[in-house]
């Protein structure tokens, strides 16, 4: 038994201690990744011996191993895609929740673990203000919460037309379509390939000008065929400009057509915490699913992600498995039931402490921050000489432009010279960007959800773009 003390000893030492190092370092650190490809290949493909080693010494040559090729994403100067940080409470419990090595899979393969879930869940519906009835999954990101409330969906609406879709699979079946925007995520095109609903069956309506879906325009198309089952998707937070479509408006209709609605809410649905940004979601609880991610906004350690569903028969319908060996508790929450995995991580710890480290006050001024420093960011960039505003945050999301210097230069040019000078920030360290394409023009994100960006990583990052603009 002292060895396995032992062994478990050092293992966990050497893992607080590294962990502690690199958390105290992230100010100091890179914000992008430093090393490249082929020296972290050369570094980590090592032969795969026929004996081990010791786990001390496989923690401290893993550390060495991969120096250089960790971003700084945990820090407070990395506004890469839509990527937050750990808070401590979260990151915590997540060391726990491996140490406790969990199934949660069923209450009886951990009572606690399917409790956290079942609290967890409720707060989370109680903050982000969807119905306290509404059934809920905890999942891996997002794109699995898109699959989970899919197929709730895919179900739910081929019940009304006496099909069971779980039982007779979709060959043969009335052909469900999705109508959404130009502006969608990529997660909901792979949902629809998942679900084996396909990519022709997404009708895509044009956005306006913010990226916002028209009302007219999903009168319109719902109009053109009313006995077609329908699943209507639309976004709280688009990644480019952090639009919002107004669910007042395009919730309504679609339900006059007897479309299921789903919501991509996998940042923007937070600003529901917060009561200066709760009129952007304003009217989105009469939706009939949601998706959202906890490792994003939350700032809780990757693999976490929510589904809620309206309709939990639907929901339960689609997901809820039994089997002799399985052992029900009466009255308790199988995760099972509710989403795609069987064995899975016990992920509702993290998410448990993160919204009791936080409280209410808590997570809506860690969102109202993130707002501020990316407008912020978005306002002073713009002013640099050479900078242009493309889009202002309405939230976290921004974009800015560099238009090229010389004489007579073209739309392309600057398209060019936006990459160049993202690249030349990244490889500086002191900020991290990433560009996207935005109404045929490239562009420069800013998106803001760590809660470790403060106002002096704001300035830190203005320099560093007014640096790589003069290189
Ligand atoms: C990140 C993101 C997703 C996908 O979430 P994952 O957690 O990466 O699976 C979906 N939609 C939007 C708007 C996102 O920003």
């Amino acid at each position: 038994m002292k060895d396995t003390k032992e062994l478990y000893a050092k293992s966990l030492e050497i893992a607080a201690d590294h962990a502690l190092a690199f958390v105290n370092s992230l100010d100091r650190r890179s914000a992008g990744a430093s090393s490249d490809l082929s020296t972290l290949r050369s570094r980590m493909s090592k032969p795969l011996a026929s004996e081990g080693i010791p786990p001390e010494q496989v923690l401290l040559e893993l550390v060495r191993d991969v120096e250089g090729g960790l971003t700084g994403s945990a820090g407070g100067r990395f506004f890469g895609w839509v990527i937050g940080g750990s808070i401590p409470a979260a990151l915590g419990a997540d060391w726990l929740t491996s140490a406790w090595d969990q199934n949660a899979g069923i209450y009886a393969t951990s009572p606690a673990a399917a409790v956290a879930e079942e609290v967890a869940g409720h707060w989370l519906k109680e903050i982000l203000g969807l119905p306290d009835d509404a059934s809920f999954a905890f999942v891996t990101g997002c794109q699995m919460a898109h699959t989970t409330c899919l197929a709730a969906a895919r179900h739910g609406l081929l019940a009304r037309r006496d099909w069971d879709v779980e039982q007779r699979g979709l060959f043969g079946a009335p052909p469900i379509r999705i109508v959404t925007s130009d502006q969608r995520h990529g997660t909901v095109d792979r949902a629809a390939r998942l679900l084996g609903l396909g990519l022709t069956q997404i009708h895509i309506l044009p956005s306006d000008p913010q990226g916002s879906l028209r009302g007219i325009d999903l009168q319109r198309y719902l109009e053109t065929d009313r006995d077609v089952p329908t699943v209507v998707i639309l976004q709280a937070g688009d990644v480019n400009t952090g639009a919002f479509d107004s669910f007042e408006t395009l919730i309504p209709i679609a339900k006059r057509f007897g479309a299921w609605v789903h919501v991509d809410g996998a940042f923007g649905l937070w600003a529901a915490a917060s009561p200066e940004y709760r009129h952007l979601v304003q009217g989105i609880e009469a939706a009939d699913s949601w998706a959202t991610d906890g490792h994003k906004w939350l700032n809780v350690p990757y693999d976490c992600g929510y589904a809620f569903v309206r309709d939990g028969e639907s929901h339960l319908a689609s997901m809820s498995h039994h089997e002799s060996y399985l052992i029900q508790q009466a009255g308790a929450r199988d995760p099972v039931d509710w989403n795609p995995e069987f064995s899975r991580r016990a992920r509702a710890f993290p998410t448990y402490a993160a919204l009791r480290q936080l409280g209410r006050v808590g997570v809506a001024r860690l969102v109202e921050r993130c707002c501020r420093h990316a407008k912020s960011l978005v306002t002073r960039i713009g002013q640099l000489p050479g900078a242009e505003v493309v889009a202002t945050p309405i939230i976290n999301q921004g974009l800015v432009r560099f238009i090229a210097p010389h004489p007579g230069a073209s739309a392309l040019d600057s398209d060019r010279r936006t990459d160049e000078v993202i690249a030349a920030i990244d490889r500086g360290g002191e900020a991290f960007f990433g560009g996207t394409t935005w109404r045929g023009r490239r562009a420069m994100r800013v998106s803001v959800s760590s809660w470790q960006t403060r106002d002096e990583d704001v300035d830190r990052a203005v320099l560093a773009v007014a640096t790589a603009l003069k290189s």
